[in-house]
């Protein structure tokens, strides 16, 4: 689960409204669904990671970099049960920064190199 954040909600992302997240997400070799919902069932979280079904959640009601850095957050969760490990809960939330830094730090890069903006 992914709890509220205190980011700067001004990052710059590649992934601006909802329409640009995929439907589904294949981790490892499993098809995960993704679903943007009003609210998670534990009430304060902000996302949530249901390997029985397959199902990551986050909630809609997040800016944009909240919801992105709570995917990465989530996805960790996926791959943790998919590819049989577990992390302490704070070193998910240190990846989910760092990964998504990582992510958003490149692909801007790439897309700067490859379409030349
Ligand atoms: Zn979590």
């Amino acid at each position: 689960m992914a709890r509220k954040k205190n980011f700067d909600p001004d990052v710059k992302l590649p992934l601006g409204d909802l329409s640009q997240y995929p439907n589904c997400l294949l981790i490892k070799d499993c098809v995960w669904q993704l679903k943007f919902c009003r609210q998670i069932e534990s009430g304060s979280d902000v996302g949530a990671c249901e390997p029985n079904t397959k199902t990551i959640y986050n909630a809609i009601d997040q800016s944009r970099s909240e919801k992105f850095y709570t995917l990465i957050h989530e996805v960790i969760h996926a791959i943790e049960d998919e590819y049989g490990f577990k992390l302490r809960h704070s070193a998910v939330e240190k990846l989910e920064r760092g990964v998504g830094d990582f992510i958003l730090e490149n692909f801007n890069a790439i897309n700067r190199i490859v379409l030349g903006d």
